[in-house]
């Protein structure tokens, strides 16, 4: 963590401006002079003693690290006493607030709203009441009394439902303004709401979507907290319960039952995450939790400010969802989606990795307990404005989240009673000669397998029928399907079906056999080259890289070291027996000369264990290199912890580099590191180089180079005899144009045979 030393910012006013005083004040407290400044925070200890002495944080999830900070007039000094130091941000909040838009001016979606008051006709729940009574398509929607809150405001929900919505039908639910200060989150769950309302019936994405499935938006799920910023105190975070003391408020978002009390937050009543007194003791949470046991939610979306990014569980621990290849799927999707609109880029990824441990999140709740597929989006935008997003950012923000928010709705998660799992992933590249084995798990969502009913479809030839095998059942929700081995000259597609006790068919890909997964074949892609460190292949090492056995030491920051390879007892590791050092430069470990000739689409695969503190900070690095000279990189750590604590598959892409180079070095690299945290840092193992090519000769049915006894074996169960057609992949046997494999095929299959 590199801290920067800037100079103190001269302060000529001393006032000393003690936090809003609670009770029914109406004026609300004006921040004149008040500063946000941008600061890192070394340890859970500092922060604990910064959150004493400033106004407010204003990060949503605060931690160790940088974080923006409010202070009062005078109050800057406090840092210098904790020996910190920071940048100003915003120099005085009044002036965004006095420069804010007022409502009524112009369009609904250019200012901000009050929740609902009875002096003011167009506050949220007057819009609200307005789409499900006057709007042309007003039949959809219908007002839903989700619940109290603390001091006994309804929070109003819009239930949208198109044509075949049954009680059990798929539900997504898009709640705002958890924290009652982030006003842009509570815009959103409205904007998409008139969105799906004014486009139903001319859309067709949209009319399909409504017409099958339930839509519950909460645009504010906090609305007392919310009031209380227009009324009293613009930055209020928490709900309005009194604790007793004058110290009111319970962080919702720390209040939900996974994982609740532990890291990230407080038991303190008066601070800005403190949890309550217990799991689900606020209203407001059990509220939104029972819209769970109310309706068949499948996905949901909590929406927060400020920061971009897109994130899902979990929030309280650092290891990964049993879900993470679908929630990085559908996140990177979803990202790309955003970015496409007006440009923008949202980070993405687990709340805890990607930012801070907190604990007794929404996510976290909703995915353990009721299977939900979670996120949380922090909206606009990186903190210029604090919570002041000017107005005019309003409809651009929720222009560009409004396809993600789309996406979700229509993903297998919320549409399919039954849904195809792939633990292993699909397999890309087939070995020509080989089975492969693919695991699937079929998961019942809102209805069961029938029994019997899991299929693979295949076919190695475009223009042949696919060919129907019954899934394997390993017992539970696992199954396993086998691709028989085929050869070189084959295309393989295929896809899988299971039926739902519905009665509904539902295949992978949804819209089998239009679309289908397909793979190439390939004579190279069990490895040419094969490292699997069981003994010391002697690489160049520098600093503390070694190849031997991993301690399991380290992990001051992240997770430790492993205590294994991932095969066999030995790996090569950055310091073996702990953590990376800080102020280090680059160090290298470099493999010895690789040939690469005449090897296309080549891809680095190895097995990787690494933490390493996000790249803001410390770095690490894979590089590839043609003559140990210069050097390209293929791979560094994002600008997020890597925190791995089990052994992750990586399959990287050095075509561009490494095909066809008679000599090809690998390197991993450490470093540079700053003057603070260390992480257990590298640890590879079972390093392959795969490839693509697939040359194999007339009859050659694995592609060995050789036509042997393994092809002879492969030619017989082709064998069809006359008028009996050519068989799925028996392709590369019909060798003399008639059509069919048989005896003359045999005969010139034997003039080929060359012996292994
Ligand atoms: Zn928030």
């Amino acid at each position: 963590m590199f801290r920067r030393v800037i100079a103190m910012v001269f302060m000529a006013a001393a006032v000393c401006a003690a936090r809003a005083a609670d009770g029914a004040d109406q004026v609300p407290q004006r921040f004149d002079g008040y500063q946000v400044v941008t600061v890192a925070i070394p340890s859970w200890e500092t922060l604990a003693e910064v959150e004493k002495v400033c106004e407010t944080i204003m990060n949503d999830y605060p931690g160790p690290g940088k974080l923006d900070v409010m202070f009062a007039p005078g109050r800057l000094g406090e840092l210098d006493r904790l020996g910190l130091s920071y940048v100003v941000k915003i120099e005085d909040y009044q002036v965004l607030i006095d420069n804010r838009d007022t409502p009524g001016a112009r369009g609904w979606f250019d200012a901000y709203h009050r929740y609902s008051s009875p002096s003011i006709t167009d506050d949220i729940v007057d819009y609200l009441e307005a789409l499900a009574t006057t709007h042309p398509n007003h039949e959809l929607a219908t007002m839903l009394n989700v619940g109290n809150s603390v001091e006994n405001r309804t929070i109003w929900g819009l239930v949208i439902a198109g044509a075949n919505v049954t009680p059990e039908s798929p539900t997504v639910l898009y709640f705002g303004a958890e924290h009652a200060r982030e006003w842009i989150a509570a815009t959103v769950p409205t904007y998409v709401a008139t969105y799906l309302m004014d486009q139903y019936g001319t859309n067709p994405v949209v009319t399909d979507l409504v017409d099958n499935v339930r839509w519950v938006m909460v645009p504010v799920m906090n609305p007392d907290g919310y009031e209380h910023c227009w009324t009293t105190y613009r930055l209020w975070r928490k709900n309005r319960r009194n604790n007793g003391g004058g110290v009111y408020g319970v962080d919702l978002n720390r209040n939900w039952g996974e994982g609740w009390g532990g890291e990230g937050s407080s038991s303190s009543p008066s601070s800005d995450t403190y949890r309550g007194p217990s799991a689900f003791s606020e209203p407001e949470t059990v509220a939104i939790r029972n819209l769970f046991d109310t309706y068949n939610v499948r996905a949901m979306i909590d929406l927060h400010s400020y920061g971009l990014y897109i994130m899902w569980p979990y929030g309280y621990q650092s290891a990964l969802p049993a879900h993470q290849a679908t929630y990085l799927a559908h996140g990177q999707d979803m990202q790309q989606m955003v970015q496409a609109v007006h440009g923008v880029t949202y980070t993405i990824g687990p709340v805890y990795s990607t930012l801070y441990a907190a604990s007794g999140v929404s996510v976290d709740w909703t995915y353990v307990q009721r299977g939900v597929l979670s996120y949380t989006i922090e909206l606009r935008d990186t903190g210029a404005y604090g919570f002041e997003l000017p107005a005019n950012q309003i409809i651009p923000n929720n222009q560009e989240v409004l396809p993600a928010i789309l996406y979700l709705a229509n993903t297998d998660w919320v549409r399919l009673p039954i849904r195809f799992e792939f633990p292993n992933g699909l397999p890309e590249v087939l070995q020509a000669g080989s089975d492969t084995v693919v695991a699937v798990n079929i998961v019942a969502q809102y209805a069961a397998v029938v029994p019997g009913t899991p299929q693979m479809h295949y076919r190695y030839d475009p223009a042949g029928a696919f060919v129907a095998v019954p899934l394997t059942s390993l017992g539970g929700n696992a199954y396993q399907a086998v691709l028989p081995a085929t050869n070189c000259l084959s295309t393989p597609e295929f896809y899988f079906s299971a039926e739902a006790d519905t009665g509904v068919t539902v295949s992978s890909p949804r819209n089998a056999p239009a679309e289908v997964y397909d793979a190439t074949m390939s004579t190279g892609a069990n490895g040419f080259y094969v490292q699997d460190l069981s003994s010391n292949p002697g690489w160049t090492t520098q600093g503390l890289w070694a190849w031997g056995h991993p301690t399991g030491g380290g992990g001051q920051y992240g997770g430790p070291d492993p205590t294994n390879g991932y095969t066999g007892a030995n790996v090569y590791g950055y310091n073996l027996s702990g953590d990376y050092t800080n102020s280090m430069p680059e160090y290298h470990l470099t493999s010895t000369a690789i040939n690469c000739s005449g090897r296309n689409g080549v891809h680095l695969v190895f097995r990787r264990w690494l933490g390493v503190e996000r790249s803001q900070y410390d770095h690490a690095y894979v590089r590839v290199s043609t003559n140990g000279t210069t050097w390209t990189t293929v791979w560094q750590n994002p600008n997020a912890d890597t925190t791995d604590t089990s052994w992750q598959h990586i399959d990287l892409d050095i075509s561009a580099v490494a095909d066809n180079q008679p000599t090809v070095y690998l390197r991993w690299t450490m470093g540079t590191t700053d003057g603070g945290w260390t992480y257990c840092g590298w640890n590879i193992d079972d390093i392959r180089l795969t490839s693509a090519e697939c040359e194999g000769l007339p009859a050659d049915y694995n592609g060995d180079g050789n036509v042997d006894l393994p092809d002879y074996a492969a030619f017989s169960d082709c064998l069809t005899g006359p008028d009996g057609g050519v068989l799925p992949g028996c392709a590369i046997f019909e060798l003399t144009g008639d059509a069919d494999v048989d005896l003359d095929d045999l005969a010139a299959f034997q003039r080929l045979f060359t012996g292994p």
